[in-house]
């Protein structure tokens, strides 16, 4: 490519392969890459939403209806596209629910920018005006939330339902929704002030496959799936002293890669000696430590485990280091990492039993220093095991917030349809072309109620119609029920959502629009065009074109 000088401009040294793309172009082009994954998701949203399968090149296949587990595996190489990635990610972050309702919004934000920036409206503007809407936005969710009584665990499982809804943990809600909210209040503690403080950390989820989702159950405690290391170990120990240890029990390692040269076989036999009594010392210091149960994060050498199991105690090795970390808490313990100075106060105490068939360790703690819940998730394969995890991990996430935030609202469209018409009276006393701004940002707000009806095979300019007359009656909580069709109280039909979600969803999604729209020029170092752009592409049907970053024709002269 011909770089070209021209008077009075910068000069630019790009290398041979470097491109660039200016205004407009740069903006067009970011703006579809944008929508192609926004759009990728849109199909999902709800619980009427379809799932997805992804494939990974390894050949591992993940079937989800999760936003950011999708936008995670989709491998995607856009940078544009990546900006878009990383709303799902922050949502999942501060939030742990609304992935996709916060990437379809930043899509819409952009579709609408779009149909502004045509009619010469200029990108700073745009950009204000989104900022105040969701400004004033979050403050009407605010508003329009409901304060809940921590108390109302009624009022509880139906934000786990809501969540749940068109997710693997979908069949199994009622079980699995008294399970989580049982599982928040386990951890809730009151705070300084007197609030609720959630430790979503003592809140273990471990997964089992072969048996019905409906056979999950919230343990006291944790649940380590491991074996034992030797076979004559016991199985079960009361009031056990727990020794938690992150090194292994092995020969040292610099004993253990010098190299030897033996001259005879006494030689040998002496060196095997020093190992042996290498490995009897570790297992006679965990002896006088007093333990009964040994969890260990790293290996057990085979003549160690051999000397544990003669002196009684029940050893696991390779126990995962979250798991390590949960059972210090649910056992009041201390992590060791050197046996050498090892004691008896740094042992946990609990009882532990062992689950034969489920191959699994049952621990619980031994007195008031004892935290930790486990959620023991089942289902009947991998698949169904690992999107059940997702659905309810997310759930876990929103009760959790529900209950510390205390704040909720009506879901089914209800929430955005309201702020939208909240946004469009503000909208009025916006001076400039920001107003115009807001009104597409309460638009596209409106995005959420119109892909669940499409999702539900409803109408969705139909279902928004009937919506916006009846929150303009003063119905703040009309939403739509997907599974009638009809347009109700959702609050009473128990859609309920955590309003800190939503405020999130909101202020992710506009700070990705407004990222997006403030590039005017893109300069990279390495080919940009393969494949045209994509346009008003289906859902999902812009994923082909992913990697590229649309045609870059006659940029020369652009310059
Ligand atoms: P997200 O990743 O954004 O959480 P979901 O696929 O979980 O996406 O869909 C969430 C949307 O589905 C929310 O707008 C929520 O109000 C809506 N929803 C959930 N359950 C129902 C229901 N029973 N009826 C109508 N809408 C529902
Ligand atoms: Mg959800």
């Amino acid at each position: 490519m011909s770089q070209q000088q021209r008077m009075g401009q910068p000069m630019i040294i790009l290398g041979e392969d470097s491109q660039r793309m200016k205004d407009e172009d740069a903006q067009s082009h970011n703006i579809s890459a944008a929508r192609a994954v926004a759009e990728s998701v849109r199909s999902t949203l709800g619980p009427k939403g379809m799932d997805k399968m992804l494939v990974s090149s390894m050949g591992d296949i993940t079937v989800t209806n999760d936003g950011v587990t999708i936008l995670q595996e989709m491998d995607i190489d856009n940078p544009t596209a990546e900006m878009i990635v990383e709303v799902a990610e922050t949502q999942e972050d501060e939030a742990g629910d609304g992935t996709t309702t916060a990437v379809a919004i930043a899509g819409e934000l952009l579709k609408n920018a779009e149909n502004l920036l045509e009619q010469d409206i200029h990108p700073t503007a745009i950009i204000k005006g989104f900022h105040m809407a969701s400004e004033e936005a979050r403050s009407e969710v605010d508003d329009i939330a409901e304060r809940v009584d921590t108390e109302d665990e009624d009022l509880l499982r139906k934000v786990a339902e809501t969540s749940m809804t068109g997710k693997g943990a979908e069949s199994n809600k009622d079980l699995l929704a008294t399970l989580i909210v049982d599982a928040v209040r386990a951890v809730t503690v009151e705070g300084p002030d007197g609030e609720n403080v959630v430790d979503l950390e003592y809140v273990n989820i471990e997964t089992q496959t072969g048996r019905a989702a409906g056979d999950s159950e919230l343990l006291e405690g944790a649940a380590i799936s491991k074996d034992p290391v030797h076979a004559d170990m016991p199985s079960e120990v009361e009031d056990a002293k727990v020794l938690l240890i992150d090194e292994a029990i092995e020969i040292d390692e610099a004993d253990a890669d010098t190299s030897l040269s033996v001259d005879s076989p006494d030689q040998l036999q002496s060196f095997l000696d020093q190992e042996e009594e290498q490995i009897k010392a570790k297992v006679d210091e965990i002896v006088e430590t007093g333990a009964d149960v040994v969890f260990c994060q790293k290996g057990i050498d085979d003549l160690a485990q051999h000397y544990l199991a003669k002196e009684g105690i029940l050893a696991a090795r390779r126990v995962k280091k979250s798991d390590i970390g949960f059972l210090k808490e649910v056992l009041g313990a201390r992590i060791v990492s050197d046996l050498d100075s090892a004691t008896a106060e740094d042992l946990g105490t609990g009882t532990i039993r062992r689950d034969e068939t489920d191959e699994l360790f049952y621990v619980e703690g031994a007195d008031d220093e004892s935290h930790g819940v486990t959620l023991l998730l089942r289902g009947s394969t991998d698949h169904v095991v690992d999107e059940l995890e997702r659905g309810v991990g997310d759930a876990l996430d929103v009760v959790a917030q529900a209950v510390s935030d205390g704040r909720v609202v009506a879901g089914g469209g209800a929430i955005e349809v309201e702020v939208a018409r909240r946004l469009r009276d503000y909208a009025d006393s916006v001076q400039g072309r920001e107003q115009l701004a807001v009104e597409a940002f309460a638009d596209a707000i409106e995005l959420v109620p119109r892909v669940l009806a499409e999702n539900a095979g409803l109408d969705p300019i139909d279902t928004l119609v009937d919506l916006r007359a009846a929150h303009e009656d003063g119905q703040s909580t009309a939403g739509l029920d997907v599974f009638t069709g009809d347009v109700n109280d959702t609050f009473d039909a128990g859609v309920v959502e955590s309003a800190h979600a939503k405020e999130q969803a909101l202020s992710s999604a506009t700070e990705a629009a407004n990222l997006v729209l403030k590039i005017d020029d893109i300069i990279a170092a390495g080919d940009l065009s393969t494949e045209g752009e994509e346009d008003e592409g289906p859902p999902g049907g812009g994923m082909g074109g992913m990697g590229g970053m649309g045609g870059m024709g006659g940029m020369g002269g652009a310059m």
